[in-house]
């Protein structure tokens, strides 16, 4: 199996290329060559595999033998996903007849990016060693740079931890992130990881890390390396829940067949478009993928208008909960300014495009481009391509309504607001059975209900929940403040969260966003 890129050329790369190099030289993103089917008896085959199993089962099929053999890649998924709290990895759980979560959150970091960045991080190592067993006279190293508001960081810095070879530093905005975020990423002490907080927004810290990606001689000098969600080994690692969920939906019905419809809070669309992979590979999906979004709602309106475009909401649909982001002066400013994020509730999902839409867009171009075509594929490409310009030039691409029907026929999408996030929080901890939410899983499960009306009765819903609720006990105690019988610490804050607030930290403070100085940092402690 080799990848190419969204965006045309003829150039292909192996998986290993593909997961070191992140993005392709031409800006596109890697995609397989084909979308592999399953086996002929996977349903039964498959029905008893454990996570680990299935994951080695549906890696596979994208990973050539001879790049990581399959010893090999049990190794490292095995490795991957020990660490997690629960034995079956990513448990569903019931809400109802018709309506299930599927728990992402049981790696060390209490979001779903775990699932992903552990194996990455494994990856990389792997990789890594193996070249340089082969060439014994350079000792070949990678640097990874990031930005993060939160929960990427904390995610990739668990992932890369005492790895061989590999460096990381994560930039975050000093001051700016949830306490319990920063607690989780500055308490890890090993010596490869290092945590630049830095005087300055989110943004500054992501302008640093692009300039240094684009500053070609400190990327050759250091091997540069993205953990950023656009690398095609956390799409792939996230496709073996989606199977692991049917699965286990079938056992808690106990019939030979179910309808279900999985829906997703989306930010940059990568846990859904894994979820897209595991369709096009065959896995039965009755119910169209739910795209949930918070009020940067750009791919809601996508499916709504067939316009990819930049925000455009007016600041009427503000809800009063909302506020403008700590630091920035002006509030109104940053809700009208299309170039900011609306901060909300959900923050994990506050963007203002989506770096893996190109990945379902190239898809779209394909599919509407007749199949007779001898060169369907290059066409894809520079279909693709044009769309990307144009959304850089102009902001905004409208796709034609043939694409958006081929685009609809998988997918459906809701918009979630702030209020409606407060009260599903509410709504489920007085349910039956009492379950406590946290804001992005709020998004998917208000979303669903809508989209419940468009289904027909037998399709079960299967919610994914991307968060434990304690990582934003903010929007969590906001929601249920009033409720009677509720207590965050009892009831919501797990054991291991006890006692990290106070544990020791490692951090270098970055008095001002400067990249010169950030460089400075790195060549001192690579
Ligand atoms: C990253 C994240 C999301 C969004 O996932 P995408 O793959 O970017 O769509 C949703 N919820 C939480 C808690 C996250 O950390």
């Amino acid at each position: 199996m080799k990848y190419f890129s969204t965006r045309g050329g003829s150039q292909e790369l192996t998986f290993e290329e593909t997961v070191l190099t992140g993005l392709a030289p031409n800006g596109g993103l890697y995609i397989p060559t084909s979308i592999p089917t399953l086996p002929e008896n996977w349903k039964n085959d498959w029905k008893e595999h454990s996570f680990v199993d299935l994951s080695v089962a549906v890696l596979s099929l994208y990973i050539s033998q001879d790049e990581i053999s399959e010893v090999e890649l049990r190794k490292l998924v095995v490795k991957s996903y020990a660490r997690f709290r629960h034995p079956e990895v990513t448990p569903l759980k019931k809400l109802g007849d018709k309506k299930y979560i599927l728990e992402l959150w049981h790696g060390p970091t209490w979001a779903f990016k775990d699932v992903a960045l552990q194996l990455l991080g494994n990856l990389f190592e792997f990789f890594l060693q193996r070249r340089n067993e082969k060439n014994l006279e350079v000792n070949e190293k990678l640097t990874v740079v990031g930005a993060t508001s939160g929960d990427t960081g904390s995610a990739a810095i668990y992932g890369l931890r005492n790895k061989t070879n590999i460096s990381i530093f994560i930039l975050h905005p000093k001051g700016r992130v949830s306490p319990i975020q920063e607690a989780q990423m500055t308490t890890v002490t090993d010596a490869n990881i290092h945590n630049l907080a830095v005087k300055g927004t989110f943004d500054d810290c992501q302008d640093i890390v692009k300039a240094l990606f684009a500053d070609t001689k400190f990327n050759a000098k250091h091997h540069l390396g993205a953990v950023n969600s656009i690398n095609w080994a956390r799409i792939l690692a996230q496709t073996v829940y989606y199977f692991f969920a049917y699965f286990s939906l079938h056992r808690a019905v106990g019939e030979a067949d179910v309808e279900v419809q999985f829906v997703v809070p989306t930010g940059n669309f990568g846990d859904i478009l894994a979820g897209y992979y595991a369709k096009r590979m065959g896995l039965p999906m009755a119910g169209k993928l739910g795209v949930a979004t918070n009020a940067n709602d750009i791919l809601a309106r996508f499916w709504k208008t067939g316009r990819y475009e930049k925000a455009d909401w007016s600041p009427l649909d503000d809800s009063p909960l909302t506020q403008p982001a700590a630091g920035s002066s002006d509030g109104k400013q940053a809700t009208q300014d299309s170039n900011r994020v609306k901060e909300t509730l959900s923050p994990a999902m506050d963007i203002l495009i989506s770096s893996n839409f190109e990945r379902l867009l190239w898809y779209l171009a394909y599919e509407n481009v007749p199949e007779d075509d001898s060169d369907r594929r290059g066409k894809a490409g520079e279909i693709v391509a044009g769309w990307m310009s144009q959304m850089k030039s102009d902001g905004k691409v409208e796709v034609p309504t043939s694409v958006l029907e081929i685009a609809r026929r998988d997918f459906c999408a809701e918009r979630v607001g702030d209020e409606q996030i407060l009260t599903t929080i509410q709504s489920h901890f007085l349910g039956t059975p009492s379950y406590v939410v946290d804001p992005h899983t709020a998004v998917g499960l208000f979303a669903a209900e809508r989209m419940a009306q468009q289904n027909t009765s037998s399709v079960i819903q299967v919610i994914l929940s991307t968060a434990h609720p304690a990582k934003f006990s903010e929007a969590v105690s906001a929601a249920l403040i009033n409720t009677p019988n509720f207590n965050f610490e009892n009831q919501i804050m797990p054991e291991e969260f006890n006692g990290m607030l106070q544990k020791e930290r490692r951090v270098i403070d970055v008095e001002s966003a400067d990249i010169e100085l950030v460089k400075s940092i790195i060549e001192a402690r690579v």
